[in-house]
């Protein structure tokens, strides 16, 4: 589970330049995904080995232009509690404002990392007007130039070793962490409650999973399932209806946390952007996907169609072309029980092994059939493979010049295990590392 890391600030110091900054900094790989929608507030960063999760509180706010100042501030107090490490951002051209001195009095007494940046100081003469910043008695204090890149190393070189280790989560073979996500009202505390409740399914009593409360252990069919960060689902009345709307970071270490997401839609309301930024999220973050159009029941059959449907999302969330798709009701129980095959072919796709020996024949062979790219004059060779990690399946071809593969080449070589490993319906990483050709 990464760490998740929040970016606050007043509107304007900087906090989506940062954000940028932050999260452009990981190494390419991931799969065959051309461009993952833009203007979401959450993305993956990796710096020096660590993996976290950035979080840019500002977005919040620019999604609701209604909202009370109450309601911002209840926004990022959220984001906020739920964070490992806190970025708060000053604007060192502007000075100080009373806006900056609440969020100060909101993030002090949290008791975790802070580090406070004075952004915008894209030169040493600036530093003057960092004596203001620095009577406020905000410490470790950094000046930094988001948009210039100045001084953000040592911010994060510092941040990554505030964060917590990454933990594993204990080994539970039998296990199927499955979270649910999906924008607000799309359904989901009615299809877990669905799930959990009405189908009578025996909550079962699985050894390692009482640690966390907030998961729901379950078996169906002989398997053992835990729905993951089901508590807070469940628990929510009207009362917090509104403030659930904001809680982004909860669907975040919901999919940190599972195996396979149902990244639940709204059918009656059609495709949303806020779907395709779960969506977006569940494939970067490398999770298994199941992608549940629910209120199936609501739909006007002489409009809309499974297929007519299916094909929308599958138009504008090409990037999770390896999820399983499925209509249903969470209100009437329609197809629900057929959820869970779904998700166990994912999952047991998610969790496959490949054999060194097969897994180099194949890559050999895809080498064969589509020629590598040259790069300084030379054709980039293939030498080896190996399978490096589970969960999502992750290979490492080990080449002369991984400088040398682009996207389209990638890409293809993912469509090819995926064709020749039977690999169709989990998310895929390739990574290419240097080897010497041997002499
Ligand atoms: P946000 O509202 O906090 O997300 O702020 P933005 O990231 O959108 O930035 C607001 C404005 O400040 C934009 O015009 C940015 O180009 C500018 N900006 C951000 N960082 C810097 C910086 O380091 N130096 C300067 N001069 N401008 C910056
Ligand atoms: P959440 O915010 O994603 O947890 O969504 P809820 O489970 O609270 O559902 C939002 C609203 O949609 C509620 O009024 C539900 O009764 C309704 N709803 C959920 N699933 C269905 C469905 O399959 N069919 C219909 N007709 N309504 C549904």
């Amino acid at each position: 589970m990464a760490s998740i890391v929040a970016i606050v600030g007043r509107p304007n110091v900087g906090k989506s330049t940062l954000f940028n900054r932050i999260t452009g900094t990981k190494g390419a790989m991931v799969d065959d995904t051309p461009g993952v929608t833009r203007d979401r507030n959450y993305g993956r960063a990796e710096y020096a080995g660590k993996e976290f999760t950035v979080v840019d509180t500002g977005g919040f706010a620019r999604d609701d232009p209604g909202a009370f100042v109450e309601q911002i501030n209840e926004q990022v107090r959220r984001a906020l509690s739920e964070s490992d490490a806190v970025l708060m951002m000053f604007d060192g051209r502007a000075g100080l404002t009373p806006y900056d001195q609440d969020l100060l009095a909101l993030v002090r007494p949290l008791g975790k990392p802070v580090f406070y940046l004075v952004n915008k100081m894209d030169s040493r003469e600036m530093e003057v007007h960092a004596a203001e910043f620095s009577r406020l008695g905000a410490h470790p204090l950094y000046s930094v130039s988001a948009e210039h890149g100045l001084g953000i190393a040592e911010v994060l070189d510092d941040l990554v070793k505030a964060l917590p280790e990454e933990q594993e989560e204990p080994e539970a073979p039998e296990l199927i962490r499955v979270a649910v996500v999906g924008r607000p009202n799309a359904g989901k505390s009615s299809l877990i409650n669905r799930i959990l409740g009405d189908e009578r399914l025996v909550v079962s009593d699985v050894p390692g999973t009482t640690r966390d409360s907030v998961d729901t252990p379950f078996s169906l069919g002989g398997k053992n399932y835990l729905l993951v960060d089901t508590a807070g689902i469940r628990r929510k009345g009207k009362v917090h209806k509104r403030l659930e709307k904001f809680s982004v970071v909860r669907a975040l270490k919901a999919l940190e946390r599972c195996d396979v997401a149902l990244v639940l839609l709204d059918a009656a309301e059609g495709l949303a952007d806020q779907d395709l930024h779960v969506a977006g999220y569940a494939q970067e973050r490398g999770c298994g996907c199941v992608l549940v159009a629910n209120k199936w029941d609501l739909v006007d059959r002489a409009e809309m169609t499974t297929g007519k449907f299916e094909q929308d999302v599958r138009d504008r969330a090409k990037f999770l072309s390896y999820a399983p798709f499925i209509t249903v009701s969470a209100k009437t129980g329609l197809r629900v029980r057929n959820i869970f095959p779904l998700v166990d072919q994912v999952f047991a796709q998610y969790s496959s092994r490949l054999d060194t020996g097969p897994l180099n024949r194949m890559m050999a062979d895809a080498v064969g059939r589509h020629e590598p790219p040259i790069s300084n004059g030379r054709r980039v060779k293939f030498l080896y493979a190996t399978q490096a990690a589970t969960r999502p399946p992750t290979f490492v071809y080990f080449v002369s010049d991984p400088e040398g593969i682009h996207f389209s080449y990638q890409r293809y070589l993912v469509n090819s295990i995926r064709k020749d490993a039977g690999l169709d319906k989990t998310p895929i990483r390739i990574l290419f590392r240097m080897r010497k050709r041997r002499e």
